[in-house]
């Protein structure tokens, strides 16, 4: 139950088991395809364009920044953490002067009027927004961003690597011009695919460049023509895609699409309110400062009073794996319980189960049994 790597259902595990085919063969060439276009539908994007290649989530994040941004360009982090630092890091390396839009307080968003205030104030080229702070469990709202985005003529790049599949982004409708993810989390695939889907506007400011990307393996001049091959079912070459992830993610995606995606953000929605609610009901704080800055896919826990960070290894020998803190100004305070991809109720509960183990060993006085009753109380009412 940490943020990633999550678990993998057994028919991804098994194409990861497959023989492993040239990356021309006819066979591996049609999956491919086919997992380009459920990648479309997955992001809720009919009109953009979808790459797929070998890389992790930051390589992600380095594609979109490179092909898009341009030395001297300016660019606005909605920061809300420590993914939104290394997004300001990766646009800062291909010459942006970056601008951040912080929070007010760690566990927050910054407010839509002073994004809009920063926007009208910088006139960014573009503006990056991490859906989901795997740092923090603290949700942007992406569609009221993106509006701004909009209104003020900046490309909006959306971060969606903890999110994507998860919680709820509908990437045309809402006007975002690029969003990236990686396999491992809600995608559901081992980890080692970053994938990204570009909007119109994102490949026009790429086609507009006046000079080269700075780097030859992100190059959408290198990848694009690629990606449009395997669409349209022939064979090409410009770095070997990794044969085996893709046959998974296209049995992944195939999962994702026949649970429907709005049925999926619902689902990750009432399993992240009931793992709340237990939390809750065992007197412990979480580190987003409201409920509507509450991630679905990602909690994130303060330590009660009395107990600290050996309480991850004592949930851990109860049967669960759960996630210390990450963001530095806290990290010693709280730890990370992930819940995406084929998480269910059952691991819902048993995580409750377990953190109550936990804390009863750590010494912390609760009404045992209360977490894991708040929790299926609102599992049954949903
Ligand atoms: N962005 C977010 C929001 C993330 O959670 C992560 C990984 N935890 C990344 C970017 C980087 O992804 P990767 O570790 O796959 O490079």
């Amino acid at each position: 139950m940490i943020p990633g790597p999550v678990e993998f259902s057994p028919e991804v595990m098994r194409a990861m088991g497959m023989p492993t085919t040239s990356h021309v063969a006819a066979n591996f060439i049609e999956i491919y395809g086919q997992a380009l276009e459920h990648v479309r539908k997955v992001f809720l994007s009919p009109t953009g364009q979808p790459f797929v290649v070998p890389g992790t989530g930051t390589l992600a994040m380095e594609m979109a920044a490179a092909n898009i941004v341009e030395a001297g360009d300016a660019a606005l982090v909605v920061n809300t953490g420590y993914f939104s630092d290394r997004f300001a890091k990766i646009l800062e390396r291909q010459g942006a002067t970056v601008t951040h839009c912080h929070a007010r307080a760690v566990g927050d968003t910054p407010s839509a009027s002073e994004v809009d205030a920063a926007l009208g104030a910088i006139r960014p080229k573009v503006m990056t927004v991490t859906h989901v702070d795997t740092s923090t469990a603290v949700a942007a709202h992406v569609k009221e961003l993106t509006a701004l985005g909009r209104k003020h003529h900046t490309l909006v790049i959306v971060d969606g690597v903890c999110a994507t599949a998860g919680e709820e982004m509908r990437q045309d409708e809402w006007g975002i011009d690029l969003a990236l993810t990686a396999s491992q989390k809600a995608i559901g695939v081992p980890p080692g695919l970053a994938l990204l889907v570009a909007g119109p506007r994102a490949i026009e400011a790429f086609r507009k460049r006046t000079r080269p990307v700075g780097s030859v393996y992100v190059d959408w001049t290198e990848w694009l023509p690629i990606m449009q091959a395997y669409e349209a079912r022939k064979p090409s070459y410009f770095a070997t895609p990794a044969v085996n992830l893709i046959w998974a993610l296209n049995v992944s995606l195939k999962e994702i699409l026949a649970e429907g995606m709005d049925v999926r953000f619902a689902r990750h929605r009432a399993l992240s309110v009931a793992f709340k609610a237990g939390i809750q009901a065992l007197g412990l704080r979480q580190l987003p400062v409201r409920p509507d800055v509450y991630a679905s896919t990602l909690s994130a826990i303060y330590y009660p009073d009395g107990v600290d960070k050996s309480l991850v290894k004592l949930i851990d020998e109860a049967g669960v794996i759960v996630a210390g803190g990450l963001h530095p100004a806290l990290r010693e305070k709280y730890f990370r319980v992930g819940h995406m991809g084929v998480v269910s109720a059952n691991d819902i509960v048993a995580t409750v189960a377990a953190i109550e183990t936990g804390l009863a060993k750590a010494g912390y006085k609760f009404d045992k049994g209360a977490g894991v009753a708040a929790a299926q109380r609102t599992l049954l009412k949903e």
